[in-house]
């Protein structure tokens, strides 16, 4: 039987594709890919000469009904998107949902993604975390996201479009004070790689502070809450205290 491969592809740095990639996406019947003009840059670059058809968040329903009919004909299909790992916050959940419902194999390859790459070289914890993706655009349901890392203890990870990172810093220091440690990571694996570790305060200083900072893309990480359980009741705390004062 014929198999959905899922492949990953760089997010700014060509030298990331893996050799599987190249190979799966040289053997393929079909590609789909979110915008098939941009990924035939890519494509080209690898003398990758397979059939390419789109796939986006507009077309996903009728194409999944279409890729299901070439895959349950034999037909080897690998789904691309405009970079990083396809389903992360990019379109192919349909298709993937559909394909396992109709019992066609899965294949999902490793490879680049922007928000396991930032979170790995951020400096905060990364035993647990959650990946939100993008905030929501209007304001209340913005606001109704951030109140839920009040209280959590693990880093959460938020992908955000050049255009809103200014306001989304801003909310978040409305959302959970002016002391909760961000790291914000833009242009990664590209030649202006940054990371900016700082307070919400520190960080919109240094996006105001060159019209440079706020262009390009971003993963924005939001460090957890200390843990409650760090705080020793207040009963303990007074007891302490006064065995300070006898302490030479
Ligand atoms: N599927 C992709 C992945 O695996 O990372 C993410 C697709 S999502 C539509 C695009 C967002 O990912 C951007 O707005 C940005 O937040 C983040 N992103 C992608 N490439 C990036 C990079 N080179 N540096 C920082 N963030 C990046």
């Amino acid at each position: 039987a014929a198999t959905l491969y899922i492949v990953p592809t760089p997010i700014g740095n060509l030298q990331d594709i893996t050799q599987r990639a190249i190979d799966v996406l040289g053997a393929v019947d079909w590609i789909a890919a979110e915008d098939t003009r941009h990924s035939q840059k890519l494509l080209q670059h690898f003398s990758i000469q397979a059939k390419t058809l789109s796939l986006h968040d507009h077309n996903e329903e009728k194409r999944t009904q279409m890729l299901c009919n070439k895959l349950l004909g034999g037909e080897a299909v690998a789904l691309i998107s405009d970079a990083g790992t396809p389903l992360i916050s990019d379109p192919g959940f349909v298709l993937v949902r559909a394909c396992r419902a109709a019992g066609i194999n899965v294949v999902a390859l490793p490879g680049p993604c922007a928000a396991i790459t930032a979170l790995s070289a951020s400096g905060l914890a990364t035993d647990r975390f959650i990946f939100e993706g993008f905030l929501p655009v209007k304001n209340q349901a913005r606001m109704n996201v951030l109140a839920t890392l009040l209280d959590r203890t693990c880093t959460s990870v938020f992908y955000e479009a050049p255009r809103r990172i200014l306001d989304t810093v801003n909310d978040i220091k409305t959302a959970l004070g002016p002391d909760r440690h961000l790291v914000l990571a833009k242009e990664l694996t590209k030649t202006f790689e940054t990371y900016v570790s700082d307070t919400p305060d520190g960080i919109i200083a240094w996006l105001e502070a060159d019209a440079v900072h706020q262009k390009g893309e971003f993963v924005l990480m939001v460090a957890g809450a200390p843990p409650a359980s760090d705080e020793l009741p207040s009963e303990a705390m007074a007891l302490l205290k006064r065995l300070k004062q006898d302490l030479p």
